[in-house]
């Protein structure tokens, strides 16, 4: 059989490459994950373990149980002042993974024009080409630290595209955006008429200041999709839930899709999301608050060994300049001779030329072991 043209268009990921090369190996310290060390909240896990005892193993609605989708609605409005309906324009799906593809799939025709943020989070120019999307990259800058700037639309042309795509605290640059800079991005969407996909996973994930969802800007709640999901604040890959905002037309395609590939959310992971979303806020700062130390802790040892990284605000990434001109080579020598995974800032699209992503949702004791290591390779 032959794979579809638009498949064979689409590379395989970079960064699973690079894991697959460090599998293989022993003593690894890997900087290299993009999800977190912790286990989801005590409270949360329990709530799936008591749901399956109660045998709640059936599908829930498409949209997904309703008490979800109430605690989601008062969580965004409580927390980043969204407003959203919880019937007629909350989603929860498997991830935000699949929120991401449904909002492709059922806003974009094939031939428009997808203006993603590089570097970005892997997925975006992917799927943008699953659903016969032309993707435009939009590199943003070191100089700006990797924020979205009117100038860099501009420069790229972004205003010709149908949907912006960008995430901010972002993956992989560890960049976030304030309301007041967002501001910018949001009347470049208005002038030009972008719709916006916002991939919020990490808003949880802001240490120097509130997050700010574009969504809340004027004009920019009936042209924007607000993506968010479980899976980071809560320590939850696993449990694959995430959901969308968006206004109800939207909603509703998006939700046409999902019927007929996903059905519903899974289930177990539903009743753990209440239970996150109800109970595990001490767990959620907590975990928080290790990872800001962890943050301060690699940001301080990178200035100290000469590394250049423009601040990291957000996520669990920092990006600093490879102090050498190959930086596939950098990661794979870094890897071979002191046994520290990072991966390549080309992964995460040609933007990231010539940087290293380093996570720090690693231990402190592995983390600082990394950092000697890394420094004794340098
Ligand atoms: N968006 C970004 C920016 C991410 O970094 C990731 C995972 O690394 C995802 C989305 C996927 O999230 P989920 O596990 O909810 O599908």
């Amino acid at each position: 059989m032959n794979p579809a043209e638009r498949v064979k268009q689409v590379p395989p990921s970079g960064i699973r490459r690079f894991f697959e090369l460090a599998e293989e190996m022993d003593d690894i310290i890997s900087l290299g994950v993009g999800e977190p060390d912790f286990s989801a909240p005590w409270a949360a896990r329990e709530a799936a373990i008591t749901s399956l005892e109660q045998g709640k193993t059936s599908y829930t609605a498409n949209r997904g149980r309703r008490e979800l989708r109430t605690k989601i609605a008062t969580y965004a409005d409580d927390r980043y002042g969204l407003e959203y309906d919880p019937d007629e324009e909350i989603l929860v799906t498997a991830g935000a993974s699949e929120a991401i593809d449904l909002a492709f799939r059922a806003l974009v025709d094939p031939g428009d024009t997808v203006a993603v943020a590089q570097p970005g989070f892997v997925s975006y120019v992917p799927k943008a080409i699953f659903a016969g999307a032309e993707p435009l990259r939009v590199q943003t800058r070191r100089a700006d630290e990797f924020r979205l700037t009117r100038e860099v639309l501009e420069a790229h042309g972004a205003g010709d595209a149908d949907v912006l795509m960008y995430c901010y605290p972002n993956n992989p640059t560890g960049a976030t955006m304030t309301g007041e800079e967002l501001s910018e991005v949001a009347e470049f969407a208005r002038e030009h008429d972008l719709t916006v996909f916002s991939d919020e996973i990490y808003s949880e994930l802001s240490y120097e200041h509130e997050h700010t969802s574009i969504a809340t800007l004027p004009g920019m709640r009936e042209r924007t999709v607000v993506i968010n999901g479980f899976s980071k604040a809560f320590a939850m890959t696993g449990l694959r839930l995430g959901y969308a905002l968006a206004p109800p037309e939207t909603a509703q395609a998006m939700n046409r899709i999902h019927q007929y590939t996903m059905m519903s959310a899974p289930t177990t992971a539903q009743y753990a999301g209440i239970e996150a979303l109800d109970s595990c806020a001490d767990a959620l700062a907590e975990m928080r608050s290790q990872y800001d130390r962890r943050r301060k802790l690699l940001l301080s040892r990178f200035e100290e060994m000469g590394l250049d990284c423009v601040r990291a605000r957000g996520a669990f990434y920092a990006f600093p300049a490879c102090p050498d001109d190959d930086a596939e080579q950098f990661a794979e020598e870094l890897l071979h001779k002191e046994r520290v995974a990072v991966v390549p800032g080309t992964a995460f699209g040609d933007g990231g030329a010539g940087h290293l992503r380093a996570s720090y949702a690693t231990g402190l004791a592995d983390l600082k072991e990394a950092l000697d290591r890394i420094e004794r390779f340098i």
